[in-house]
């Protein structure tokens, strides 16, 4: 999708559908435009055999670390430690975020005739998002649900992913009408990581975003505690802002396996505005830890599948 087909389906977005009227030119339009549609469902389902695992990112509301979340772990499974090949979409198209988190919001994209090929981030990592295709950082995404769907269907159809082990997706947050099109649209899926934080309130949208997987049949992997305490790196004395433990209990309540917690570190921050992924910056420090242990965790959930012989 270049820059001025994005700017098409945002006007198309705008206007009312009116292809209903029946003339054998319409008709042959929209028999047209189902093989289309068959086709890049077809794409996509061939792009999508190629990727070994895909795991999901949500969280049931904004703001709480589901980007930060994507982008450490995608890097985690990355590494040299772990050395898989892995891409990243970010498919929270209205608030776009990755790019910049894992420092390649400057690349290009390169477009050849199998696709659209992803930015290439740290690690030789894959990376694609909606960001790549808006014009100013003022220029907001206004679409109704079928144009954000068929964008999702694109990114997965038609970008050259290639032969990957992993593909991290970063949804878009909440469990209405946007992650459902994004979960609906990725066959497959390995497992589900829901991101919260430890108050009492993220604790009822946690369950929300468990009835949410289970109904749409994808495994969950597990929760995560984001901003879970914080150690005053002047003198070492634990608080804890949102309380904490309210994700493992939530994961005892509802049966789902609790990751681990991560904690408040302002350098996570700094890190995500300069993008310079933290794990990378900061190996030594406790939340990075703690993102190596959750990726521990979810390692040992979706097990290693042998290589595949054919390369891209
Ligand atoms: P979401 O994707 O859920 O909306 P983000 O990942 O964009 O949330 O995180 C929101 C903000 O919080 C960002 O500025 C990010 O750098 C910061 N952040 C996330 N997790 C932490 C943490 N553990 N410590 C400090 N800052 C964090």
């Amino acid at each position: 999708m270049t820059k001025e087909q994005a700017t098409d389906q945002q006007e198309a977005a705008k206007t009312p559908d009116s292809s209903s009227s029946g003339s054998p030119e319409e008709e042959q339009e929209s028999r047209d435009r189902v093989a289309e549609m068959e086709e890049q469902d077809r794409r996509l389902k061939a792009s999508m055999d190629k990727i070994k695992q895909k795991i999901v990112v949500l969280s049931g509301k904004g703001g709480v670390g589901k980007s930060t979340v994507t982008a450490n772990l995608a890097i985690a499974l990355a590494s040299e430690d772990h050395g898989g090949k892995v891409g990243v979409l970010d498919a929270d198209i209205t608030g776009p975020s990755i790019p910049k988190m894992l420092g390649v919001r400057s690349h290009g994209l390169a477009m050849g005739p199998p696709g659209v090929f992803p930015a290439l981030g740290p690690y030789n990592m894959k990376v694609m998002s909606m960001d790549y295709f808006l014009s100013s950082d003022e220029m907001p995404v206004i679409w109704r649900g079928p144009l954000k769907s068929m964008a999702i269907k694109q990114f997965l159809a038609e970008v050259v992913w290639g032969d990957l082990d992993f593909l991290v997706v970063d949804l878009p947050p909440g469990t209405g009408d946007e992650a459902l099109t994004v979960m609906q649209s990725i066959p497959n899926i390995g497992g589900v990581v829901i991101v919260t934080i430890p108050s009492e309130v993220s604790q009822i949208v946690v369950k929300k975003a468990v009835t949410f997987t289970r109904k749409l049949g994808a495994p969950i992997l597990g929760i995560i505690e984001n901003m879970s305490g914080f150690v005053c790196p002047q003198c070492g004395a634990e608080t804890n802002i949102f309380k904490t433990g309210g994700g493992r209990k939530i994961g005892e309540q509802l049966g789902v396996q609790f990751l681990g917690r991560v904690p408040l570190d302002a350098r996570i921050c700094d890190d995500s505005d300069q993008g310079t992924p933290f794990i990378m910056q900061h190996p030594d420090s406790l939340a990075a830890k703690a993102f190596l242990e959750i990726v521990r965790n979810i390692e040992k959930q979706i097990p290693r599948q042998p290589p595949n012989t054919k390369e891209t």
